[in-house]
């Protein structure tokens, strides 16, 4: 079995087996056919628009101590949470940009109970009827996300962070497990959420193997968004002197990942536009379709560091970049079909 004739199932089928995996990430005589296919994929399914994400950071506390992550309960950072006020005014001004995605992302903040995040939705919904809600707040009951979707939650986002168990112990304190993250997965997509699992890439103690088992335990969840970014390490983290994963492999995997899930809605990451220049661009010219630019107000920015260095941009600026590899943003809700 040569890497070529992997690449030519993957192109032509979709799927691969974790040996056929493993081929084609240990060489990268592939990588640029594979873009190629990849770009072409996506263009077929979205031609050249890609969807806005307005990310707003609702709050930096956290009760857990995932290693990796600059908001990690142990870690020296500066809390913030914003206000119901701060939530609205910064929805509105991206609606004002033309976003009709709100991303709520926070920590697993215990003032966020249930009440409080349903009359947030309730709001929101209201004013903004012809956007989606997408929320990032980590493991919840299966009732908490009930009441959630209820009033008004369309998507939701949690990444897996790893599928090997062995490798999510080495990433996270052992009141974390890979089964709840799983649990709350299929709960969410039961609940008839948009669900968003996802990885990093070049995280600690990832291996290729590891790599293979995200790939095959995508392939079977079947997300309707797949967020990958590389790790970057942050300065007050355990993690803090760990190598940055690599942009070559992020980029291989966005290619990989459009082949296998030719309609998931998957973004070119701030982590990635964090590691490069063109990071984002890059990503779009690997087959991803989503761009998520912040929202948060001024006045926390800087303060939400999960890791070091993070990119900032307007969307006036992350409209031309797109413009400039000739792609065209639509201001639209950008639904999974
Ligand atoms: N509390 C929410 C949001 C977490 S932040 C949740 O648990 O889902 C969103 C994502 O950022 C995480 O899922 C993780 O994959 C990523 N992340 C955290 N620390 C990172 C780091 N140092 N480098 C790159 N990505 C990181």
């Amino acid at each position: 079995m040569t890497a070529r004739t992997v690449a030519e199932k993957l192109v032509s089928s979709g799927t691969l087996s974790k040996t056929e995996i493993l081929v084609l990430l240990q060489t990268d005589t592939e990588d640029e056919f594979l873009r190629q296919a990849a770009r072409e994929k996506a263009h077929s399914v979205f031609g050249n628009t890609i969807y806005l994400r307005g990310l707003v950071e609702i709050s930096s506390f956290c009760k857990n101590d995932c290693y990796y992550c600059g908001l990690r309960c142990s870690a020296e950072a500066e809390r913030y949470r914003l206000s119901t006020e701060d939530i609205f005014a910064a929805c509105a001004a991206g609606y004002e940009e033309g976003i009709r995605t709100f991303v709520l992302q926070g920590g697993e903040d215990g003032y966020f109970t249930d009440d409080r995040v349903c009359t947030i939705l309730s709001a929101l919904k209201a004013k903004f009827p012809d956007a989606a809600i997408t929320l990032s707040l980590g493991e919840r009951s299966r009732e908490s996300y009930a009441r959630l979707r209820e009033a008004g939650a369309d998507r939701y986002l949690l990444r897996h962070e790893t599928a090997n168990a062995a490798h999510y112990g080495k990433l996270h304190p052992p009141n974390m497990q890979l089964a709840s993250r799983m649990e709350c997965l299929r709960n969410l997509k039961a609940l008839g959420y948009q669900v968003g699992a996802g990885f990093m890439v070049g995280s600690p103690y990832q291996t290729p193997e590891t790599v293979a088992e995200d790939l095959l335990f995508l392939q079977e969840f079947r997300p309707h968004m797949i967020g990958i970014g590389p790790f970057i390490p942050q300065s007050k983290t355990p993690f803090a002197q760990m190598p940055a994963g690599s942009l070559s492999l992020t980029l291989k995997l966005l290619t990989v990942l459009r082949l296998m899930h030719p309609r998931v809605l998957l973004p070119a990451t701030t982590a990635l536009a964090t590691l490069a220049e063109d990071g984002r661009e890059q990503g779009i010219l690997s087959g991803a379709n989503v761009v998520m630019p912040n929202l948060s107000p001024p006045k926390v920015r800087g303060k939400y560091a999960i890791y070091d260095n993070k990119a900032f941009e307007t969307i006036d600026t992350v409209r031309r970049k797109i413009a400039d590899i000739g792609y065209e943003i639509k201001n639209v809700r950008g639904d999974y079909k």
